[in-house]
């Protein structure tokens, strides 16, 4: 029988409390408030509280937050380091080359370093000053239509208290029907609705395919013997150890404010060795002779791990459709080139704001009137950063050398290259490596040595990412192919979702009699989507766990 839902009405309903909603959602009161108009907003987000599922590096260009509060020191904005001086690097297994010359998109001249938790936390704090209706705890699990299908009117939460078997349990509540004028959709890296969208509705058909890279994050705190605090140096970038020039990838230390230091390691998503191991190239990262003097004596406060969609500008969906926009990395609006989304992801909410007050003041919501929207994007700075970086995955993506020279003629011609649009050759589904293989079962990934403290095993960093969920739940990872698992995927690629997986959540289990059965720990989820990006077949499915569940980040 259908459940009875609650149905509450709103103009504006935000779906996901990052950045690029925040920023859309404290611009469009404030437009609404300067022009005397009376507004319902609301905002959900399915982390327990705005800013716990917020990873970033982060570098924060405060270009978009000057415009959306230019007086964002004095009303308290977190901070962990007002300037920014980089220093970047190619490792070898053991040693360095400093590079001599980086290109104007890598210098961080003028931003800040933030941590995305705490600042998105603020701007959730901003937003309910201003009287948006902000619900942490609630995921958005169906997007609503109208009756013929083509019109989004607003978005179903989750149900709670349903159990693993799907039955009720005594503290059942059916989700809620929440409908809107207009839906803005900021779910960030490979949003579960807009997937669903793109599905109905193809707002990424004609474009080119996305390209992720997944990170893995942590926030350590140094001992006062550490020289590292002394140095000048506030960024450091890297790239070569332990990756090489063919994958794709690099990692990054940032200095924070008492004594701690953000330590990330990120990787293209399009890797060919199935054995690679995402977790293990992050410690092999950490214990290169430059990145371990640097984090000495260190002790590992918070981990975490998520993805980010690298693709850009041909990568950008419509932008509108009839009764709803998308916003920030749901959009594909970040630029990898400089490794930043959030002052992007926030411009794109202001100027869905701008579009949507306008629609209101015409009381018109269709996909033509909100696709002023695109046409803002095309004409503001985002545009012109994006553009400029148009073809810059795709040559990341190049093994070897020939990678550099093909960046270098691109940034010289104002990003287009030597072919433009350079195509996105990158297929995440293929491992070119270890097909057909007999090989032996691969080992224990946890071969590095471990002290639990600076260098931790997956479990162990999983703990310190506060992640958790109720266990009486239906799966939320839907594996469509089960025999698939244990058969072609084992075959060809010894299970790479035990690997990729940063959180254990895919386990191999053997039986007495030696066959093998894959066991998932979903509790485990840090709700980073590299299995649904990552999975050779195509055999996962992510979809949003009850809210409210998942990692608890305060300072990444
Ligand atoms: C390792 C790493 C380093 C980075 N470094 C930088 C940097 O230095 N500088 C920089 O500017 N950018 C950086 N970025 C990119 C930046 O973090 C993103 O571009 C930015 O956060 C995008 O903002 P957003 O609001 O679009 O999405 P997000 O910040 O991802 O926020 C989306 C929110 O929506 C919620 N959500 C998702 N689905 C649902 C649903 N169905 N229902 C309810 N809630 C939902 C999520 O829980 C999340 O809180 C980095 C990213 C990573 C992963």
């Amino acid at each position: 029988m259908e459940e009875t839902r609650e149905q509450l009405e709103f103009d504006v309903l935000f779906v996901g409390g990052g950045p690029a909603n925040l920023a859309g959602a404290i611009y469009l009161m404030n437009l609404a408030q300067q022009a005397g108009k009376e507004i319902e907003i609301c905002l959900i987000e399915k982390a327990e509280s705005i800013g716990s599922h917020s990873l970033s590096g982060a570098i924060l260009d405060p270009v978009a937050l000057k415009e959306l509060m230019p007086d964002y020191l004095d009303k308290g904005c977190p901070i962990e380091q007002p300037e920014c001086r980089d220093e970047f690097y190619y490792l070898t297994r053991t040693g360095k080359f400093s590079v001599p010359y980086t290109p104007s998109y890598m210098h961080n001249n003028g931003c800040h370093i933030i941590s995305l938790s705490k600042f998105s936390l603020w701007l959730g704090e901003m937003a309910e000053e201003l009287g948006v209706m902000v619900f942490p705890g609630f995921a958005g699990t169906e997007v609503l239509y109208d009756e013929d299908g083509k019109r989004i009117v607003g978005v179903r939460t989750g149900d709670k208290g349903i159990d693993k078997d799907g039955n009720k349990r005594p503290n059942f509540e059916p989700g809620v029907d929440l409908m809107a004028k207009v839906t803005v959709f900021g779910e960030g890296s490979k949003g579960s609705l807009i997937r669903e969208v793109d599905k109905k509705l193809g707002i990424f058909e004609g474009k080119m395919p996305q390209i992720f890279e997944t990170a893995i994050k942590e926030v350590i705190e140094l001992p006062d013997s550490n020289s590292f605090h002394a140095s000048a140096t506030t960024v450091v970038h890297s790239f070569g150890y332990p990756l090489g020039l063919d994958t794709k990838g690099g990692g990054f230390l940032y200095k924070m404010k008492d004594n701690r230091v953000a330590l990330g390691f990120v990787l293209g998503l399009e890797y060919d060795d199935p054995l690679l191991e995402p977790y293990q190239a992050f410690l092999s990262f950490k214990k290169h002779p430059l990145i371990a003097d640097m984090i000495q004596g260190g002790k590992v406060l918070q981990q975490g791990a998520k993805t980010l969609p690298a693709g850009g500008f041909y990568t950008m969906p419509r932008l509108a459709v009839d009764g709803a926009v998308f916003v920030g990395d749901s959009a594909s609006m970040l630029n990898i080139q400089r490794l930043k989304g959030v002052h992007t992801a926030m411009k794109s909410g202001m100027l869905a704001a701008e579009t949507i007050m306008s629609a209101m003041e015409k009381e018109d919501f269709s996909g033509e009137t909100l696709g002023l929207y695109g046409q803002k994007v095309t004409d503001s700075w985002i545009n012109k950063e994006l553009y400029a970086a148009r073809n810059f995955s795709q040559a990341l993506s190049i093994k070897g050398i020939t990678k550099f020279i093909t960046i270098g003629a691109q940034y010289l011609s104002g990003g287009r290259g030597f072919s433009d649009p350079m195509p996105i050759e990158a297929d995440f589904t293929t491992f070119t490596k270890l097909q057909n293989s007999t090989a032996a079962p691969v080992e224990s990934p946890e071969t590095q040595d471990l002290d639990g403290k600076l260098y931790l095993d997956k479990l162990t960093g999983l703990y310190l990412s506060g992640t958790t969920h109720e266990e009486n739940q239906p799966c939320h990872l839907v594996i469509p192919d089960q025999e698939l698992c244990m058969t072609e995927c084992y075959e060809k690629y010894r299970s790479p979702c035990t690997r990729f997986c940063p959180a254990q959540v895919y386990e191999l289990e053997e039986d007495a009699d030696g066959s093998k059965r894959l066991k998932l720990n979903p509790s485990n989820c840090l709700h980073c989507k590299t299995c649904e990006i990552k999975d050779p077949f195509n055999n996962i499915i992510w979809t949003c766990p009850e809210g409210g569940g998942g990692p608890k980040y305060s300072i990444v």
